[in-house]
């Protein structure tokens, strides 16, 4: 993609968030929330406000930032760089302002001091709370973000492939942990969207488990729940191994999380409301008697962060949009013996789901 292909994309976007604005009866719109900033203006750092009003873009940031923001973010936003700090900044780009009194905040992304400072910095201005409008609109991913979540799900599975040959008996999951995030670094990874999950024999039950000083043992499951980052976009999968032959408890959790998780993403589709998704993994698991020992949501949605909307979970009230990526990971916690959650990426489209992860689901002996 050209850089003036990205400003377009930007510009699109701010469009859409004063379509947003207009409707919300808003005059502008205070973004805080990082990612939302970047996904707006491409600005990577990590101190900045974005005010979008009708006729203009001011990302406000620190002195550190000066030459970085002038580098990454393009036309239709101008940079207003403050000596002191954000709400400072606020203050005086509000004084300027000719926009209207009303400005919407994302209550989401703000701490009770932060929202203070606000109505200190602002008197003039009548902040409301606009809820996660542009998080909204960053769920419904472009091609060119597909593409980047698509090479950073590519990263995260050239690397299972060569880690697995490093995993045995006697090792630990701290050791297999530093390994697998020094070979994601080496293979493209920007940073690691997470810190990996590996959890072995009966950790892999916990559903999120730190990667501790226990020693992988023969017939131990191992789970390993991680991810890789590529131009700002996250990937996020889960796999299960055994250490040897697998016991008959063993086989038959994974045939069954293996069977809700085909089932939920079979029902991954634009259109679908995400709860339906939730409860087409949860009826097989319930069906197979393990119901009690699946207690967390199916999924989410994945893109500049790794936790993002929509959510897929038995409370949802989203419905899939065409172009939502979304993780399907359903799983069967048995305590005190192991677990087993299987993983993959999903993007929502009309007439069906298309699947991003390629890595085998089988039961794979190690
Ligand atoms: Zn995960
Ligand atoms: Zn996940």
């Amino acid at each position: 993609m050209r850089p003036g292909d990205i400003w377009d994309t930007r510009g699109l976007r701010l469009r859409r968030v004063r379509d947003r604005l207009h409707e919300a009866r808003l005059d502008a719109l205070l973004v805080s929330h990082l990612p939302s900033i970047r996904w707006l203006t491409g600005f990577t750092g990590s101190s900045a406000f974005l005010l979008v009003e009708p006729g203009s873009a001011t990302l406000i940031t620190d002195f550190r930032y000066r030459t970085q923001a002038s580098e990454e973010v393009g036309d239709g936003v101008s940079i207003s760089i403050t000596d002191s700090d954000l709400f400072s900044g606020l203050a005086r780009r509000l004084e300027d302002s000719a926009g209207g009194p009303r400005v919407g905040f994302e209550d989401h992304s703000l701490t009770v001091r932060d929202r203070r400072a606000l109505g200190e910095s602002c008197d003039a201005v009548m902040w409301e709370a606009s809820g996660p409008m542009v998080d909204e609109l960053r769920s419904t991913k472009d091609p060119g973000e597909i593409e980047s979540i698509s090479s950073a799900v590519e990263v995260a599975e050239s690397v299972l492939a060569d880690f697995l040959g490093a995993v045995c008996e006697g090792v630990s999951e701290r050791d297999l942990a530093a390994d697998l995030v020094h070979r994601l670094r080496l293979a493209g990874s920007e940073s690691i969207p997470f810190d990996p999950i590996v959890a072995s024999g009966p950790r892999s039950a916990l559903p999120h488990a730190r990667p501790g000083e226990r020693k992988l043992a023969e017939g131990d499951l191992l789970l390993i729940d991680f991810g890789a980052r590529v131009a700002g976009y996250c990937s996020d999968m889960t796999r299960v191994f055994v250490l040897g032959a697998p016991a008959p408890w063993q086989v038959e959790i994974h045939e069954v999380v293996a069977s809700a998780l085909h089932s939920a993403v079979a029902a991954t589709e634009a259109g679908v409301p995400a709860r339906d998704v939730d409860r087409a993994a949860r009826d097989v698991i319930v069906g197979a008697g393990f119901g009690d020992r699946f207690g967390h949501g199916t999924g989410h949605g994945v893109g500049l962060e790794v936790h993002e909307r929509p959510s897929v979970n038995a409370r949802s009230r989203d419905t899939l949009k065409a172009g939502n990526v979304v993780t399907i990971e359903p799983a069967v916690y048995l305590p005190g013996r192991g677990g087993v959650r299987l993983e993959e990426m999903v993007v929502a489209r009309e007439g069906g789901p298309e699947v991003l992860t390629r890595f085998p689901l089988v039961l794979r002996e190690l």
